[in-house]
């Protein structure tokens, strides 16, 4: 039925489509080297590109659009084609038999909404039925829900905050989120340390924030591979803000950790706060105690946490003590589930500097809220990507163990 439901919206998107005449152009997959090292590090900073996270080998992997390649080609790079085709690479490794799967198997809005229904449906004493905090941009509804004992009750117990999908072209995040609200639920009653946490702690839990980027990417691909990022403001010539730029603390702080340049993947918007997206994020927060957040993100295998920017107080807050120890739990665990060893870190250090962005608002805004220790975990290794292989989303089952040992380590 939820499938059907889908169809009838991909129907309905693709026809609002042609008659829109949107066509995102897809994008090739390269990795581009410079004529020398500081030429080809520049690339890294270039906000014109789609710089993807990187794999550790020589050369800068880029998701480039067809104009990319003069820009490269015109200032003196070459570069090898890993896929020519990104999107259509994605789309047909998400296929399901023969045929191809819609969006690649990952769940869509629609079922999102429905999954949540049914979580709730299923287990009515634990959960609260989704709620809605807000609106998008285009009016689409961003929704909540509760994990807890008592549910409808505000207890004093530790509040904890996890979401998904603030970046439209990160499913798998999403679905990490789904497990670990299936295994908490599913397991209450019968796993002891499952039981403790759900009976102590407020789960609250947002798996889609960027629901306007996330139908976006639903009507341009609608198998899946859509490589839309940011929200789907018109700028003006451009389209979209990137979200995790476009928080309230050390908005803008410099034109190294975001983008003041519209058309960029990392464009930070007008203001801080300018898009309704994230004003419903920091409400909805404010309106909590939350302790922990948890950021999910794809990809990279890293647990990331404030300052985003060295060039804010060196990048080290006043507790990073407390960070480092929470992270290498983290890492600890992770690596005891799967094997994978995940990095850790600030994203200075482990990633690229970043302002703006929700983890340093969770952590430094200690004024409208008292301060939340948060994490960004990028899920997944370079050969994920965006869109993993659908017998990747049920390998993601396997590093839920995080989550809850995480909040274990909160007092
Ligand atoms: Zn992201």
């Amino acid at each position: 039925m939820i499938r059907m439901l889908s169809l009838l919206l991909l129907f309905t998107l693709g026809f609002t489509t042609a008659q829109a005449g949107i066509d995102a152009p897809h994008h090739s997959l390269i990795r581009v080297f410079g004529k020398n090292i500081t030429q080809e590090k520049m690339l890294l900073h270039d906000d014109m590109l789609d710089v993807m996270p990187q794999d550790g080998q020589p050369g800068v992997l880029i998701a480039a659009l067809p104009g990319d390649f003069a820009y490269l080609q015109n200032r003196g790079y070459r570069w090898d084609v890993i896929h020519q085709d990104l999107e259509d690479f994605y789309a047909r490794r998400g296929r399901d038999g023969n045929s191809l799967d819609l969006m690649g198997g990952f769940k869509t809005n629609v079922e999102i909404n429905a999954a949540m229904d049914t979580i709730h449906m299923q287990h009515p004493t634990i959960t609260t039925a989704k709620f809605v905090i807000g609106q998008t941009l285009e009016g689409n509804n961003i929704y909540a829900m509760k994990i807890s004992d008592n549910p409808d009750i505000d207890e004093n117990e530790i509040e904890l905050f996890y979401n998904s999908l603030i970046h439209a072209r990160e499913p798998g995040a999403m679905e990490v989120l789904f497990l670990f609200m299936n295994y908490l639920t599913d397991q209450y009653g019968t796993n002891q340390s499952v039981t403790d946490l759900v009976d102590n702690r407020e789960f609250y839990f947002v798996p889609c924030i960027n629901v306007d980027g996330y139908l976006y990417n639903q009507s341009t691909n609608p198998n899946g591979g859509g490589m839309w990022r940011k929200n789907r403001r018109n700028n003006g010539g451009s389209f979209g803000v990137d979200l995790n730029r476009n928080f309230g603390f050390n908005w803008g702080y410099d034109n190294n950790g975001s983008s003041p340049t519209p058309a960029a993947e990392t464009y930070r918007g007008s203001g801080p706060f300018s898009e309704p997206e994230t004003q419903v994020i920091r409400n909805f927060v404010e309106s909590r105690n939350f302790v922990v957040a948890m950021n999910y993100h794809t990809y990279s295998n890293l647990v990331l946490y404030p300052w985003g920017t060295q060039a804010y107080q060196g990048g080290v807050t006043p507790e990073n003590d407390v960070f480092a120890l929470m992270a290498d739990s983290i890492q600890h665990y992770i690596q005891q589930v799967n094997g994978a060893v995940y990095t850790i870190g600030p994203p200075w250090q482990v990633l690229y500097n970043v302002n703006g962005d929700c983890n340093d608002w969770s952590y430094g805004e200690q004024g409208t809220k008292p301060r939340i220790f948060p994490f960004t975990t990028e899920v997944g290794g370079a050969s994920d990507g965006f869109w993993p292989a659908q017998n990747r989303i049920s390998a993601a089952r396997k590093r839920i163990c995080p989550r809850i040992c995480l909040s274990r380590v909160m007092p």
